[in-house]
């Protein structure tokens, strides 16, 4: 697995029991997979040799995070490695510009959206769409709302075009809420489908994810499952696929992203589904059947803990593990500062509030903004 996070600590924790050798490329060693797994290169993604080097004797890539630059892929793919996800796929998941486009050529519902040259240029979509406020993305680079920007008037909109990278605007979406329709495909074709979850942000970062999405239409749900697994199949997507979703005022769905790895709003299958998403990622991209994506229980509430004022968490273990036994807690061996996705927990049972409330206080006492 090519990058070192927490996505990358799980898929191979995910691996073990599966007796899966497991090697890793990454920036540091103190990267949060890198304090765990064995077998770690030290080295710069963005570098080929490195990448060729680190490719040799693998039986299969994949990948922590979207930034490897596709003409490496291209190269790996050339020289005979399964590079899974492979660039063709991965091009959409690296790019809002290229995967709006393709999306269009599905026939998959987005929000309105073009590429926009200029702040003037911000105006005349503006002017297209019924007025501002608009919203403008960096094709590429973006993540946890860096990249995207709520614009209200021209002058508000100078600011993305700095970056010198093609700006994407879009629509302003009225939306209920944010929904996740999570999927994995392997190399011939097989695939499942996860419950379609509701993800909440605060401040441009998931804060909270409810399986399955509470209310969720039964129909609508449908559609978001059809919707994922349509795209991974015409994208060519192996392995986890993670399609975000808007539900709109009136009812409907539209893609927001896509993310072609294990993700956040897919963190809740650990505790709360027959088969996790990492487990399910690992077989995909070796080509195993996949897993059981179905749920366990009613309800699984997932919520992440950011760091706080504490960088020892010992105090706070305490207090979390003596009030709810059934509390599962993932932290990432990261360094704690304040705002970083440090950990997660997850709770489930059948009263969604009380597992809502059990995965608050759990998430907010580990952060230190709940201390009772
Ligand atoms: P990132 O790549 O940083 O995750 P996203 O494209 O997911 O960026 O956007 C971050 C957040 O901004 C979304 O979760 C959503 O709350 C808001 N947002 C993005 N696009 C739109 C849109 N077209 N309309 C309304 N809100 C949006």
């Amino acid at each position: 697995m090519v990058g070192g996070g927490q996505l990358a600590r799980m898929t191979h924790e995910a691996g073990i029991p599966l007796g899966i050798r497991f090697k890793l490329l990454s920036d540091t060693p103190q990267d949060s997979a890198a304090q765990v797994v064995s077998d770690v290169v030290i080295g710069d993604y963005r570098d080929l040799d490195t990448l060729r080097e680190f490719a040799r004797g693998c039986d299969v890539i994949t990948f922590d995070h979207e930034h490897v630059p596709i003409e490496h892929l291209r190269a790996l793919e050339a020289d005979g490695i399964p590079v899974r996800p492979g660039a063709d796929a991965l091009v959409h998941a690296q790019d809002k510009g290229v995967m709006r486009a393709k999306l269009d050529e599905l026939g998959a519902p987005s929000p309105r959206h073009r590429i926009v040259a200029d702040p003037a240029d911000v105006s005349a979509f503006a002017d297209e769409v019924g007025g501002f406020p608009v919203i403008l993305k960096t094709v590429r680079g973006g993540y946890d709302g860096k990249g995207v920007w709520f614009v209200r008037t021209q002058e508000d909109a100078e600011a993305p075009f700095k970056a010198g990278v093609p700006v994407l605007a879009e629509e302003k979406v009225d939306f209920t809420r944010e929904l996740a329709a999570n999927i994995v495909r392997s190399p011939h074709g097989q695939a499942v489908a996860y419950p379609v979850v509701e993800s909440r942000q605060v401040d441009g970062v998931c804060d909270t994810v409810i399986a399955p999405a509470p209310g969720l239409d039964a129909e609508l749900a449908g559609q978001a499952q059809e919707l994922a697994l349509r795209i991974a199949k015409d994208l060519g997507v192996v392995g986890h696929l993670a399609v975000e979703l808007f539900e709109t005022t009136d009812g409907r769905i539209l893609v927001n992203e896509l993310a072609m790895r294990p993700h956040n709003s897919g963190h809740w299958t650990q505790d709360g589904a027959i088969t996790s998403q990492f487990a399910n990622h690992v077989r995909a991209v070796l080509d195993l059947p996949l897993g059981d994506p179905r749920p366990r229980g009613t309800w699984t509430v997932m919520a992440n803990v950011l760091g706080g004022d504490y960088p020892d968490m010992y105090q706070a273990y305490l207090h979390c593990m003596a009030r709810d036994p059934q509390l599962k807690i993932h932290m990432y061996g990261k360094d704690v500062k304040p705002g970083r996705k440090v950990g997660h927990v997850n709770t489930y049972g059948d009263d969604l509030d009380e597992v809502l409330e059990r995965a608050r206080h759990a998430a907010g006492y580990l952060r230190g903004t709940i201390v009772e």
